[in-house]
């Protein structure tokens, strides 16, 4: 029996890792406009890690992660998302000395055992950006126009903006009383996990995704109503700076991020292409709170994380990304002329060409169906007249044209030719 992959992994196959390098790639080159430095910490974190920042109460420590022990006894985990390991690597390493802010990001795989469906996985990967140091509201205005620039790069449309507050240590716990005392009111018309939670951690009730919990999730009193005047100043500022970048949002109260560490802004993109549950592109807010946690002093922390996997449902339809074509195809008539078409490959290469050769033994006829199949843009038939002359007939696939060169002149004629038709 063939070996399977495990259940929730997927592999990336040539066809599809293109569009995840086109993600990659505008990521890096819109982030570093906005001053960002790539930032890779190790997929094995100690669990306490997690269970600190997050929460030991939530659903990704309760049930989610991926924890064992290690000869030593020491309980590691492979990483459910990547804030906390940015945070703690930020301090471990003094970053916070300095007194600058520090803008953040990082692309990898984050690991959380859920039920595997379209859109949710075991091993998924995420873009995630977080800056330290600042709690300006027009940071997260910049942040948030960052993001957008970044996924108006790709072409995605139809993202909606969600954001909220949820308050601070001043303002949330009046709040949570009163959600409290109106979940007690109507527990029977709850969840079994949103009853558990009325009374764990009832800011989660406002994030349950179960249809029969919408109802009374939308008649629950509004955490705006309760923000004190910092925050309520912050959410404002956030807001005039959004509205100067023109920017839309829809304020939506009932958005708390999944997180305990989060305070203030939080925010969501989501796609109504992705299904209800899986809806959520991107996640994020302020998480000033979250440095302490982990033993630092207090800090300021407000960043993103974007699925790369939702945001590929997104775009598979829209982007045409096809393999790489040869620039040309290098067809041989016999051993000798494979010798002479390896030194020339090696050649072109080194002055930037894609040069193609077969190693399947194939005959002359086969090589050329196959330069067809891998729409190589030109062709040359190497054999012993042309070992002999120096002179190399290049055809131009597309139109069938064809010239002799010179073995120096290959290389920039391909490249000139190709400038003028791509
Ligand atoms: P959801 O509500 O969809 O479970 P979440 O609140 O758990 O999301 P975050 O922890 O904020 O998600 O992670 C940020 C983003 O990472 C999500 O918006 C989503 O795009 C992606 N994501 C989270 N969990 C998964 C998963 N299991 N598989 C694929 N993508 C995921
Ligand atoms: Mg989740």
């Amino acid at each position: 029996m063939k070996i399977q992959s495990v259940r929730g992994t997927h592999d990336l196959l040539p066809e599809s890792v293109a569009l995840w390098q086109k993600i990659e790639a505008e990521a890096r080159g819109v982030f570093q406009l906005y001053g960002y430095e790539e930032v890779r910490t190790p997929i094995l974190e100690r669990s306490e890690l997690f269970a600190r920042s997050i929460g030991a109460e939530s659903d990704i420590v309760q049930k989610e992660m991926y924890t064992f022990s290690d000869s030593k006894g020491n309980t590691i985990c492979l990483r459910p998302e990547g804030t906390a390991p940015v945070v703690r690597a930020y301090l471990e390493h003094g970053l916070d000395h300095d007194g600058l802010i520090h803008k953040l990001y990082y692309i990898g795989p984050m690991f959380r055992h859920e039920r595997p469906q379209k859109g949710r996985y075991r091993q998924f990967h995420q873009v995630g950006v977080e800056v330290l140091g600042s709690d300006h509201p027009a940071l997260e205005a910049e942040v948030i126009e960052m993001l957008e620039r970044f996924l108006h790069k790709l072409g995605v449309k139809g993202l909606r903006l969600l954001l909220n507050s949820v308050g601070c240590a001043h303002c949330r716990p009046a709040y949570v009383k009163v959600l409290q005392k109106e979940l007690n009111k109507r527990q029977d018309e709850l969840c079994p996990e949103c009853q558990r939670r009325s009374k764990t951690n009832p800011l989660r009730v406002l994030d349950c995704k179960v249809p029969a919990c919408q109802p009374v999730i939308d008649e629950l009193p509004s955490i705006l109503d309760y923000l004190c005047d910092n925050c309520r100043q912050h959410f404002e500022k956030l807001r005039s700076y959004l509205d100067l970048q023109e920017i839309s949002y829809e304020v939506t109260p009932r958005l708390v991020r999944g997180l305990d560490y989060y305070v203030g802004t939080t925010f969501e993109m989501v796609s109504s292409d992705l299904g209800p549950t899986q809806n959520a592109v991107v996640g994020g807010g302020r998480y000033d709170g979250l440095s302490e946690l982990l033993g630092g002093p207090p800090g300021k922390g407000f960043g993103f994380a974007l699925g790369i996997e939702r945001l590929v449902v997104l775009l598979e339809e829209s982007l045409d990304l096809r393999r790489p074509r040869p620039d040309i195809f290098l067809a041989y008539l016999d051993e000798g002329a494979l010798k002479e078409s390896f030194g020339l490959a090696q050649e072109l290469r080194h002055q930037g060409v894609f040069a193609y050769i077969d190693f399947q033994g194939r005959s002359l006829k086969a090589q050329m169906r196959l330069a067809n199949r891998l729409e190589s843009r030109f062709t040359c038939i190497i054999g012993e007249d042309e070992i002999q002359s120096g002179q190399f007939p290049l055809k131009r696939m597309e139109d069938g044209h064809q010239v002799t060169l010179d073995r120096e002149a290959i290389a920039s004629y391909v490249k000139e030719d190709g400038a003028a038709t791509s």
